[in-house]
């Protein structure tokens, strides 16, 4: 206290003078005169500025000069970051590992494609002729040769096309080096699909020139003709440059899920909408930190951010003006985290889906606040280990049941809602495009594995996520309104594994696949096991209250 007291505070003295009535109270105003500038410095020729942007501004920053040399401009005071610039970043060399890629093994399947959170990993189906001329124009034979080993013949894209008496094209998986952070996400999807036909490498001195060398084949031998792009397998929609409106280069960590699953609506709404028909109000969290890192900006949709808050509200006052520019068939997405939405922002998404605006809402629920360092939120699982809720001699973690914010909605008026994951790549998209489609507010909770804060590997995402599903912790579901007037007209669970059941067991072993056996394979959960891997009272509870959600979703689906 003592030491305490000693501390100078200036503060102190100015409260002492005050009290003897040599100095007013209140802090002395600091007065600044300035004239306004003239009215040109307040203009912004955008044409002028993004090419301006590209140049100098990231020209600065890739220099590692830009916080030091570059003087304030009129862009950066309205906060303006041109689209798509995070295609300029490079992360050639944050990762020691990047995938290969076998063609041998390859069906051109493009869940790798559709998986990859940084856009790194990029598929084609080119029509033969047009392929070999291209590979003729390489003069290094060589290099000619490495580059036709990235192409495989596939029956989907080649063998089906030859039986019609079509031409096949062959289906190329090129990696972008510049984008890639060597998760392994791609090669984990991959396996976990029977195929194989990625692995990770070492990366030796002349692994970027040569990734290098096949991305820059890849971008110039042209898009793949929409012939080749079957609009009933969704995950082929990421063939086609409409889908593909997020660039990477985002700061997001290692595989984040949430990133997979804002390409994957974008993908679905511009694929069929067109990209010029995309808006998103992104309510602060990790997304906004890593999508709008400046001077990167991953997107190529118009995208605004303004307080944790208060998204939904401001997508209600965008829709309204575009409403009244005659805009009503543009696509208005909010994306928000569980903190944005389950929380802090609720009011304001309750509000905006009780409005009947035709608003789309994207939740990334990480179940944590994951970009303030991992906070319980009211979506964080009971037993989880989280901050304000920690597992310790005292306390057992997250103590409350988790607030369900897709049911809740389902309540509002008239709203659509659906529960799902990217690693359910039909569900998603399914989703994404009745959300696009439905002529009022529609919800997408999305359940987005998050490594460092779900404590699992980078490769992980997708297979927590199938976990997540396969366990009951988060079924799917889609709540259309316009399906009946009775919930369970509207409510559907297809999509989960044994649906009728309580637990869906694996068909190998028959061995009960519950919250437990979900909870035993993630670091949050990790404490409430004991040294011979039995879990808690908390985790037994946890479980229970997971059946009974199940149970209610089963019920008010008509199957109970
Ligand atoms: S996941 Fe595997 S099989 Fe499917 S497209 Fe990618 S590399 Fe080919
Ligand atoms: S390793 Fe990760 S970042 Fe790289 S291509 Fe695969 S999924 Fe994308």
């Amino acid at each position: 206290m003592a030491d305490q007291q000693s501390v100078y505070n200036p503060l102190d003295e100015e409260h002492v003078e005050q009290v003897a009535g040599t100095k007013p109270r209140g802090l002395e105003k600091e007065i600044h005169e300035g004239a306004l500038p003239p009215v040109g410095v307040l203009e912004l020729n955008l044409e002028r500025y993004v090419g301006d942007f590209n140049e100098r501004i990231i020209g600065a920053y890739a220099a590692g000069t830009g916080e030091r040399s570059l003087p304030a401009d009129v862009g950066v005071a309205r906060s303006l970051i041109p689209p798509g610039t995070g295609a300029l970043r490079d992360f050639s060399y944050i990762a020691p590992e990047i995938p290969l890629f076998d063609h041998t093994k390859c069906v051109g399947c493009m869940s790798c494609v559709t998986e990859c959170p940084d856009t790194a990993i990029l598929g084609k189906a080119i029509p033969r002729s047009h392929l070999e001329a291209e590979l003729n124009a390489v003069a290094d034979p060589q290099e000619r040769e490495s580059i036709r080993a990235q192409w495989a013949v596939t029956r989907k894209y080649y063998e089906v096309f030859e039986k019609k008496g079509e031409e096949g094209a062959l289906f190329g998986i090129f990696v972008d080096p510049t984008k890639c952070k060597g998760c392994a996400e791609c090669v984990e999807v991959c396996d976990s699909l029977g195929y194989h036909a990625l692995r990770m490498v070492k990366k030796d001195e002349q692994t970027i020139p040569r990734y290098r060398g096949w991305f820059n084949f890849f971008r110039q031998v042209g898009p793949t003709p929409r012939a080749y792009i079957n609009e009933r397998a969704l995950a082929d929609m990421m063939l086609s440059d409409d889908a593909l409106l997020y660039v990477g280069g985002a700061g997001s960590c290692m595989g984040c899920g949430e990133a997979t699953a804002i390409r994957m609506m974008l993908a679905a709404t511009g694929f069929v909408h067109g990209a010029e028909a995309v808006g998103i109000v992104a309510a602060t969290g990790c997304n906004t930190v890593y999508g709008s890192t400046y001077p990167y900006n991953p997107f190529l949709v118009p995208w605004t951010n303004s307080l944790f808050e208060n998204a939904p509200a401001v997508a209600m006052g965008v829709r309204a003006r575009w409403d009244q520019r005659g805009w009503q068939q543009k696509k208005l997405w909010v994306i928000g985290g569980d903190g944005a939405m389950y929380d802090i922002g609720f009011q304001a998404l309750s509000r905006m889906m009780a409005s009947g605006m035709d608003i789309n809402v994207l939740i990334l629920d990480t179940q944590v606040y994951s970009n303030t360092g991992g906070q319980a939120s009211t979506a964080t699982f009971t037993g989880q280990d989280a901050k304000m809720a920690v597992v310790g001699k005292a306390a057992p973690g997250k103590r409350e049941r988790r607030k369900e914010l897709a049911l809740i909605a389902m309540m509002h008026p008239d709203t659509f809602v659906a529960q799902t994951t990217a690693a359910h790549i039909n569900h998603f998209y399914r989703a994404i495009m009745a959300a696009n489609e439905y002529p009022g507010p529609a919800v997408v909770s999305v359940y987005t594995t998050c490594e460092p804060e779900h404590g699992v590997a980078d490769d992980r995402s997708s297979c927590q996520a199938k976990l997540a599903v396969d366990s009951r912790a988060f079924p799917l579901f889609a709540y259309d309104p316009r399906k009946g007037e009775r919930i369970k007209e509207r409510l559907s669970l297809a999509g989960n594994p044994a649906v009728n059941d309580d637990w869906y067991r694996l068909p190998n072993t028959g061995e009960v696949v519950d919250f437990i056996a979900f909870a035993r394979t993630e670091g949050r959960f990790a404490k409430q096991f004991d040294v011979e891997g039995r879990p808690s009272e908390t985790l037994l509870y946890a479980r229970e209250e997971r059946l009974q959600y199940w149970r209610r979703l089963q019920e008010l689906a008509g199957i109970r």
